[in-house]
């Protein structure tokens, strides 16, 4: 979809009459002062001691810091796997508006059957989305997703007296956090290999069959941007076996609409709302990876789960089997929110649209790469393909990094790079459906003008920024967050 497209889409959709233009309303409780809320012995005796900072000094301050921000609202941002796409403004407008941004999570479920119905009628659409018949909403990430559901898995088989499934098969393309996620559920990750063609390699798959196996972790399409089309085959495999076929859902923004995992055997999932569905994301969070699961898993999903009776709704708690909570209160609600205002704004023929132009702009993208670098894994992708600086590196000394650093010298954000771990130099990009020919093709040709630079230009890069090169690690471990006011 080009801007201008894009642009009269929302337009569209934004007229009155539209399915997006109701928001249910909540009761808000009035804003007292502290004092009349707090007992006394818990109120500060005195002030605290704040700086003295005049108001246009701390203007500067933040407007200045949040300059130095990269993001998906000033720059392109191809971040393969995370998904980084345009982030609509209504939706912050909504979100912000009284009746939601008020709510405090203690409040009775009289009192907020507004959110109550959002948050259901959200249940329903991932449900709707990935093919399957029960979600809970709490993990407030992937990863925690991941766990949940191992979670899930691992008290499901514990309930049918399978306890001695403890192997999670993880193919050698994902991303680390499920082999993470299976070690913290307290299984045993075992890693399944790729095929010549970066698809999982069925001989191997195969040697890891019996009755060890508990659940066989898959992303579909995979992190080499490739639909595994052996799916169908797999998940029939792992059945046949006893196992559960977990699918990693960040990649979701592939095939909405298109193929739903429930169809092709999964039996649970995680969403990242903040990648597929437009959550403002970046430096760690806030993020949101509700879970969905098959109707013989839904009892040990986590409490509580939003149910409707008549036309009310309330937080169900009473739940035997539940593993319980994986995350106070009900989730990253801000973020389903805002994933929501997206799936409503487009309906089920817009989100389609969405996965079709993403594949359409990543495809786009490779064929005005593939001459210039090497890509291992075919000449079409999903909705992201990984590129390799191998040869770059072996022929010319220029390494995945130092195409990298150096995009940061035009305005790009850098790609993923170095993962996934089966491809060497690797560079994971993704451009998401946002963007238009215009971006795409100016990002291309900075790809290509950056493949003709000397080597020892580019192994100085970035040449326009005043951090050029920290060592990371450091950097990481020991953070500067003090503020110090500029000097002279
Ligand atoms: C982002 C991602 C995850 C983890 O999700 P978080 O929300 O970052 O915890 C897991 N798998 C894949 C393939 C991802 O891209």
């Amino acid at each position: 979809m080009n801007n201008q497209q894009s642009t009269e889409l929302l337009f569209e959709l934004s007229k009155p009459g539209r399915r997006c233009h109701r928001l249910p309303a909540c009761d808000v409780p009035e804003t007292r002062p502290v004092s009349d809320l707090l007992p006394a012995n818990h109120l500060a005796a005195t002030s605290p001691s704040l700086p003295e900072v005049a108001e246009i000094d701390l203007i500067r301050h933040f407007n200045n810091l949040s300059t130095r921000n990269m993001c998906i609202d000033t720059n392109f941002y191809p971040l393969g796997s995370c998904t980084m796409k345009y982030n609509p403004k209504r939706h912050e407008r909504w979100a912000t508006s009284p009746g939601f941004a008020n709510l405090h999570p203690l409040q009775e479920d009289d009192t907020c059957q507004g959110m109550l119905e959002l948050l259901y009628e959200m249940q329903q659409y991932l449900c709707e989305i990935s093919g399957l018949h029960a979600v809970s909403l709490q993990p407030a990430a992937g990863a925690q997703g991941e766990l949940t559901a191992l979670f899930v898995a691992a008290a499901y088989f514990r309930d049918i007296g399978q306890n001695q499934r403890k192997r999670v098969l993880i193919p050698d393309s994902a991303h680390g956090t499920n082999p993470a996620s299976a070690a913290l559920a307290g299984f045993e990750a075992i890693k399944i290999k790729s095929d010549t063609q970066g698809l999982v390699d069925l001989e191997d798959l195969k040697k890891h069959l019996d009755d060890r196996l508990a659940v066989f972790m898959i992303t579909n399409p995979n992190t080499l941007g490739l639909f595994e089309r052996q799916i169908q085959t797999i998940t029939d495999l792992i059945h046949a076996y006893g196992g559960l076929v977990y699918l990693d859902g960040a990649n979701m923004n592939a095939i909405l609409g298109i193929t739903r995992p429930g169809d092709f055997g999964a039996d649970m999932q995680h969403y990242n709302v903040h990648k597929t569905f437009t959550g403002p994301h970046g430096g760690g969070g806030p993020g949101s990876g509700p879970i969905t699961v098959r109707q013989h898993l839904a009892p040990y999903l986590p409490t509580p789960i939003v149910v409707r009776e008549g036309d009310r709704y309330r937080l169900d708690y009473n739940r035997p089997k539940s593993i319980g909570r994986v995350r106070s209160f009900f989730g990253n609600v801000g973020i389903l929110f805002r994933g929501y205002c997206y799936i409503r704004t487009l309906g089920p023929d817009g989100l389609k649209a969405v996965s079709e132009n993403a594949v359409l702009n990543a495809n786009y993208l490779l064929a005005r790469l593939k001459h210039a670098y090497e890509i291992p894994h075919g000449d079409r992708c999903m909705h992201e393909f990984v590129a390799s600086a191998r040869l770059l590196r072996r022929e010319k000394k220029i390494s995945a990094m130092e195409i990298c650093k150096r995009l940061l010298d035009f305005g790009y954000h850098a790609p993923t790079v170095y993962f996934p771990l089966v491809v060497p130099e690797a560079l994971m990009i993704e451009p998401t459906e946002t963007e238009s020919k215009e971006t795409l093709d100016a990002f291309a040709d900075t790809l290509l003008k950056i493949r003709e630079e000397p080597a020892e230009f580019l192994q100085k890069a970035p040449h326009t920024l005043s951090i050029s090169r920290p060592d990371e690690v450091k950097a990481a471990k020991e953070p500067i967050l003090r503020w110090k006011p500029a000097v002279g």
